[in-house]
């Protein structure tokens, strides 16, 4: 790498990329290419002498940002959001320029004692208890995503029980969520050999809340335990991918404890707002867990990948995750003086992501995180009021944190269903390319989402958001 090319280079890259925000608004949020678009565009080989930066710039702005979904926009509102930032941005430039792989202490120490300072500093943030921070027996770690850190978790209190009872109890292990809990659980059972038929789904609450009543877990508990099931793991959420419901922690974990599970919080988008004082008391109950994670990444401007995962025992995960193979050997991690991350997650090679998170700490300070938040919460709010000012529709679950669920009521004599009519609305929305939103289906009903939760949404974007859904329903509705 010579650094004065990289400079030149680098200048030129980090003004497309100014550009590229600037100009963020004028592009349709969803891509509107069809499958097989860029291998049609493309040289079947790739090129046998270098090209100019000029001209592979020129290339990105013809060929690959029209298939670009742009999840920066001011209109994405789909899914849950994926933040960046100028912290988050320059902390993963600089993780590009060390490019370290950061697996033992040895191999970066500042890598590992960094990651540990910041899980630290936000488990403070969330006033997780004191047996979350590495001073006691637990501590957090970074993980790529919200289901690695379920997974680990999973494999954790797997092995846990396994190494007490003994290998041949796996047929016997049985795994308990809603049926609001993200398929990335599901995933985790497959990944760790448990029997699908032991994934016990536990129906949710239809009064609009959603969460998952303590008394059907303790009714499905003591029935495996009179079949000779092994209860180990439970996993609630806080803020589900549907409708951002939160299940009663307390009393759920309080169940757990008594019957021996591993539980597990996944609060990967709400977490974050957990942060702000007010609704910190969405977490109560944490104590109660074994493992918490929450993905920095969706929502405190932290660039994607960064899901943090506090445990409570660190030596769960390192006994199921260690390896020592002889070419990894060294003085520091022999004499057990220091954190191995490698030992508490999946792959062996990792990013230094801790700096990411280290700079928007810094860069913008807890009060402003915490007002970011706010603010979203707030705009969510106002687009709430929008659909419950407007009789043609309706709210279907009761807005949480920063998450609109709503749906166009099909008027009398329509021809159209319920279902059919918010998706034509979806699609008509989405294909228009002014703004981007999502779906799930809530109590058998087909609802849209509307999520608040990019970093250049202001007031205004919501406003015209609505209006671009009013339009569309004028049209659909209009039309029959
Ligand atoms: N859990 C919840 C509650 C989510 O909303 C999501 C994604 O939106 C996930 C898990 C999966 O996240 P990841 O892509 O980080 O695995």
């Amino acid at each position: 790498m010579d650094a004065e090319q990289l400079r030149e280079n680098a200048h030129k890259m980090v003004d497309f990329i100014a550009d590229y925000y600037k100009s963020l608004e004028e592009f349709p949020v969803l891509s509107q290419v069809k499958p097989g678009y860029l291998s049609e565009l493309l040289p079947v080989s790739a090129p046998m002498q270098p090209e100019s930066l000029q001209d592979i710039l020129k290339d990105v702005q013809q060929q690959i940002i029209p298939g670009v979904t742009h999840w920066q926009s001011p209109n994405f509102f789909a899914y849950y959001p994926s933040n960046s930032s100028i912290a988050g941005f320059l902390g993963e430039m600089l993780s590009a320029s060390f490019n370290i792989v950061g697996f033992s202490w040895i191999t970066s120490p500042a890598a590992t004692e960094l990651e540990v300072v910041v899980l630290d500093w936000v488990a403070k943030m969330l006033k997780l208890p004191d047996q979350f921070h590495s001073s006691g027996l637990g501590g957090g770690v970074i993980q790529g995503t919200a289901s690695e850190a379920i997974l680990v978790s999973l494999l954790a209190a797997r092995d846990k029980i396994l190494r007490k009872d003994g290998n041949e109890y796996l047929s016997k292990l049985t795994v308990y969520a809603s049926d609001q809990t993200h398929s990335a659980l599901k995933k985790a059972c497959q990944i760790a050999g448990i029997y699908p038929a032991n994934f016990r789904i536990l129906k949710a609450e239809q009064n609009s809340s959603y969460a998952l009543a303590p008394e059907a877990l303790a009714e499905a508990i003591s029935t495996d335990l009179s079949s000779g099931f092994i209860p180990f793991f439970l996993c609630a959420t806080v803020g589900t991918t549907s409708s951002a419901a939160v299940d009663p922690l307390s009393a759920l974990g309080k169940i757990a404890k008594a019957n021996n599970l591993w539980f597990h919080i996944d609060a990967a988008y709400a977490g974050n707002a957990c942060i702000c004082p007010e609704y910190r008391y969405y977490i109560d109950g944490v104590e109660e867990a074994d493992s918490f994670g929450m993905n920095a990444h969706k929502w405190l401007l932290t660039n994607f990948d960064c899901s943090l995962l506090w445990v409570k025992n660190r030596s769960a995960l390192i006994q199921s995750l260690s390896t020592n193979p002889e070419f990894l050997k060294n003085k520091a991690s022999q004499e057990n003086r220091v954190i191995d991350f490698k030992d508490w997650q999946i792959p062996l090679g990792r990013r230094f992501r801790s700096l990411k998170l280290w700079m928007v700490m810094r860069m913008y300070g807890q009060e402003n995180l915490q007002n970011y938040i706010r603010n979203h919460i707030s705009l969510a709010k106002k687009f709430e009021q929008h659909v419950l000012s407007d009789s043609r529709f309706e709210v279907v679950a009761p807005q949480a944190f920063s998450l609109v669920c709503f749906r166009l009521i099909p008027p009398p004599n329509h021809h159209e269903n319920s279902d059919t009519l918010n998706y034509s609305l979806m699609n008509s929305t989405n294909s228009s390319g002014k703004i981007f939103l999502s779906h799930t289906v809530l109590s058998g009903m087909f609802v849209l989402r509307l999520a608040v939760g990019a970093p250049l949404t202001e007031e205004r974007h919501i406003n015209e958001a609505w209006k671009v859904l009013q339009d569309q329903a004028t049209t659909l509705l209009g039309s029959f």
